[in-house]
Order: C-alpha cells, then sequence, then structure tokens
C-alpha cells in the first residue's frame, strides 16, 4: 500500500467586486467576480522513501497543491489517504487537521523563522509549545537536528545573523524535530543566491539517502534529475507528466517537458548576466544557445513558437545586432515562454529592475529574492 495516495485535488480562488467581502459575512454568499480554477483533478501516488520533485511554470498551481494536502488551504474537493487513513480535504476537522500533521512537515521558499528566537529556540518551539515537550529534552532534540543540517554552533544566533541559505538549513532542521514521515517543500532553494543554494540541496540529498519521503516543488533540474526518484510535471492546475525521474529525464514523454527545462536554462543564463553595462546581444545569444542545445532551433524574440523575450521600455526586444548596455534603473521584463499549439503556454515571466550592482525583482516571482553582486 502507498504511503500517500492523492486523489482528485480541485480548488478555485475567487475574487469578489468589493475589497474585503467573503462568502458569510452577510449571511448570504455574494457571487464572485470572477473565479480561478487554480487545481483541476490532481492525483498522485507517493510511496515511502519516495522523493518526488514537482516541476511546473509559475502559476501552475504546485503551491497551492502542497498547501491543500497539509491544510494550510482547504480544497474544494480531494481526498488524502496517509498510511492507510483516509483524510477529505474540502471538509477536515480540527483533530483530523492535527492528526495529519503530526506526521508531516512544511518547508516554505521564505523559511517562516521567527525573527526574534534563535536557531535553537526555531526548532524547538513547537516542541515544546504543540508537543509539550520538557524543555531541556526538546533542546536536546534541537541541538541534533542543527547537527544535522551543519549548524550546531549557530544555536545561539538569530535568523538575522544567518545566511539564507543557514535560515533554510534551521528551518529544515525545524521540520526534522518534529519526526515526521513526509516533508513537504516549496521551492526550498529559489529564494537563495545561487552560491547558497547547494548547502540547501546537499542537506535534502542526505535527507534522501537516508529514506526521508519528501515532497519537493523545485526549479532545481539537477535535484529532480539527480536527487528525485519520480518527477511530476504540472501545468495548469493538472499533472500533464509524471514517471521515474531516470526515465523522465532520459526521455521526456512530453515534448514541452523538454522545452521547460530549456527554458529554465536559458532564465537561468540571462539572470547569471543581468547588470549594468551588460550588452543585449549578449543575453539573445545566451538565451539562443539553450535552446539550441536542447534542439528547438533559434528563438524568435517577439513571435510565437519557442520565445525569448527580453524587453524594457527603451529597446523594445532584444535582438541581434543590439549592442545597448543596461544600465541602473532600466525595467527588464523577461519572458522565456513557449506559445506554439502543439505545446501549450508555458510561460514565465518576470520584471526586474537594473541596480547598480545587479538587479532585483519587481515581481512576485519563483526567485524574488535573487540579487546577483558585481563580480
Ligand atoms: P505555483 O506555485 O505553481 O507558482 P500557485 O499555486 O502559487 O502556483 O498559484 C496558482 C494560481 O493561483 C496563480 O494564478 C495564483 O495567482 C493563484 N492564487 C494562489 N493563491 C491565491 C489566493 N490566495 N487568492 C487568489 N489567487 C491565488
Ligand atoms: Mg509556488
Amino acid at each position: 500500500m502507498a504511503m500517500l495516495e492523492i486523489r482528485g485535488v480541485h480548488k478555485s480562488f475567487h475574487t469578489y467586486a468589493k475589497p474585503g467581502v467573503h462568502p458569510g459575512i452577510f449571511g448570504r454568499a455574494p457571487k464572485p467576480t470572477s473565479s480561478l480554477d487554480v487545481l483541476r483533478g490532481v492525483d498522485l501516488t507517493v510511496e515511502k522513501g519516495d522523493v518526488v520533485a514537482i516541476l511546473g511554470p509559475s502559476g501552475s498551481g504546485k503551491t497551492t497543491l502542497l498547501r491543500c494536502l497539509n491544510f494550510l488551504e482547504t480544497a474544494d474537493a480531494g481526498k488524502l489517504t496517509f498510511d492507510g487513513e483516509t483524510f477529505d480535504l474540502a471538509h477536515a476537522d480540527r483533530a483530523s487537521i492535527a492528526q495529519l500533521r503530526r506526521k508531516t512537515a512544511f518547508v516554505f521558499q521564505n523559511y517562516n523563522l521567527f525573527r526574534n528566537k534563535t536557531a535553537l529556540q526555531n526548532v524547538t518551539e513547537g516542541l515544546i509549545v504543540a508537543r509539550k515537550m520538557p524543555k531541556a529534552e526538546a533542546d536536546a532534540v534541537g541541538m541534533k537536528m542543527l547537527e544535522k543540517v551543519g549548524l550546531a554552533d549557530r544555536a545561539d544566533y538569530y535568523p538575522r545573523q544567518l545566511s539564507g541559505g543557514q535560515q533554510q538549513r534551521v528551518a529544515i532542521a525545524r521540520a526534522l524535530a518534529s519526526g515526521p514521515e513526509i516533508i513537504y517543500f516549496d521551492e526550498p532553494t529559489s529564494a537563495l543566491d545561487p552560491e547558497l543554494t547547494g548547502e540547501v540541496l546537499a542537506v535534502m540529498r542526505q535527507l534522501a539517502q537516508e529514506g526521508m519521503t519528501m515532497l519537493v516543488v523545485t526549479h532545481e533540474m539537477g535535484f529532480a534529475r539527480n536527487v528525485s526518484s519520480k518527477t511530476v510535471f504540472m501545468e495548469n492546475g493538472v499533472v500533464v507528466e509524471q514517471a521515474p525521474s531516470r526515465e523522465f529525464f532520459a526521455d521526456p514523454k512530453e515534448e514541452r517537458t523538454r522545452a521547460y527545462d530549456a527554458m529554465l536554462r536559458a532564465r537561468d543564463n540571462i539572470f547569471r548576466m543581468l547588470r549594468p553595462g551588460a550588452i543585449f546581444e549578449d543575453l539573445y545569444f545566451a538565451a539562443m544557445k539553450e535552446y539550441e542545445e536542447a534542439g528547438f532551433g533559434s528563438i524568435l524574440p517577439g513571435r510565437c513558437g519557442h520565445g525569448m523575450g527580453l524587453s524594457t521600455h527603451e529597446f523594445p526586444s532584444v535582438t541581434k545586432g543590439n549592442k545597448a548596455p543596461l544600465a541602473p534603473g532600466m525595467i527588464l521584463t523577461v519572458e522565456p515562454g513557449l506559445m506554439s499549439a502543439e505545446l501549450g503556454a508555458v510561460r514565465n515571466s518576470d520584471t526586474v529592475l537594473i541596480t547598480e550592482d545587479g538587479f532585483e525583482f519587481l515581481t512576485n516571482s519563483p526567485r524574488d529574492k535573487i540579487i546577483i553582486k558585481k563580480g
């Protein structure tokens, strides 16, 4: 029997004409002015010891799915069976939510640490408050977990005194401290500077080797390819492809999965080069190289097809021969997208501001905290 069976998860978000008006306030539910079907029937099976990588473009519903599985969000429909026990994701009482959460843990994109507590206190808080563990015992567990993530010597540091990578490792130690049977990770490295992702991925790889069951939303293709046992590709609220990772990457059945992979690498290449003085044409070539190597031919800026749109107010699009340099204050939209009829639309657009020493994301991007520094 599978450890975790997820069946028929549906979730819509509604928006209302008047801000702050939600169903129930006036006794009768007002009609939403628009609805967004974010999850449209997701099924997933996870075996004990599986490391499942969930890939997919921004907005495809990955975060919403993880949140629904842990009751951080209430689904409209769906069932979850964990160790043979079935939970209704749309209607669960407090007792069953608490019962499920005793077996699960969540690692967030932005760590979600208490700012006013030390690393150790962040790890032990849940044990002392929710589990009523005596402090001395909780401290011993906490130290053991900090050791496991390589941070025993940082136990008394506050989050502001730790790097992003260290903060995320504290968050992983906190997740481990509760002794979960499965850990959900929502893009655990995407808020980190590129040079700090490795230390977090190394901890996750170690957990995987020790047999921890994990469900990991990620844009790290290397992790999906080399560490995960199974890869799932989501788009528009449904799973479009899933397979053992070895097969998935050896022969992605869906061309769009391969194209998405190429798109992310193209985007990363552009981000690596974004800083004042970078030349548009160089960005164009950096992006094009990835597409060509992936077998998608040359990119056609501003057209349909496999496209890499990179535009600014000053220079409407990036094309070969555009030798203009980037300058501080310039706002760019980076929009690698796949827009052909056969592949459907896969788009990930980011708006960035060029700063004195790099760039900052202005949009809610999956990598909204990356700031690449000069040199
Ligand atoms: P992903 O994690 O794959 O990027 P999300 O699950 O965060 O996708 O979001 C899926 C879609 O649902 C997006 O279009 C997003 O704007 C929308 N969405 C997410 N949370 C909410 C919310 N609380 N209210 C309204 N819309 C939301
Ligand atoms: Mg997300």
